[in-house]
């Protein structure tokens, strides 16, 4: 994705244009899900007089509006990424990595809608934790 992509996004849920918002924009998009923390060291880079609390500030701006979403993970910190394709999460036990998964759960939200009797089920969050390919190789 480029800047002007970002800019007409930010633009079509009508929040302000900053440097800050697309420069949050492109290291999520760029790096994935990442801490307030990892996203504030690598913007610091670039715009060297953005603030811990700024970043933070932004990033809950762009999360109330859809653009990112906030995932939970059993042992670190909140991370976010950018809002795209549903998608479930895996974790890994051993070296906590995080990897998106995507799967058709539209059986599976049927199933509940119909066994719960919830109407406008639409989202899920979805973590399955394991152990990655590369730690069970090297766990011989
Ligand atoms: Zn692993
Ligand atoms: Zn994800």
């Amino acid at each position: 994705m480029s800047d002007t992509n970002f800019t007409e996004i930010l633009k079509e849920k009508k929040l302000k244009i900053t440097p800050q918002r697309i420069a949050i924009l492109e290291e999520l998009d760029k790096n994935g899900h990442s801490t307030v923390d990892d996203i504030f060291n690598r913007i610091k880079i670039k715009i060297p007089s953005v603030s811990l609390a700024t970043v933070y500030k932004n990033i809950l701006a762009l999360q109330s509006m859809d653009i990112l979403k906030s995932v939970k993970t059993p042992t670190q910190k909140q991370k976010y990424e950018i809002n795209k394709k549903p998608h479930i999460h895996l974790f890994c036990k051993i070296c906590e990595k995080l990897e998106d998964f995507e799967i058709d759960i539209s059986d599976f939200q049927d199933y509940c809608k119909n066994a719960s009797g919830y109407e406008n089920i639409e989202e899920a969050s979805i973590l399955l934790t394991g152990i990655c390919k590369e730690c069970s190789a090297k766990k011989i």
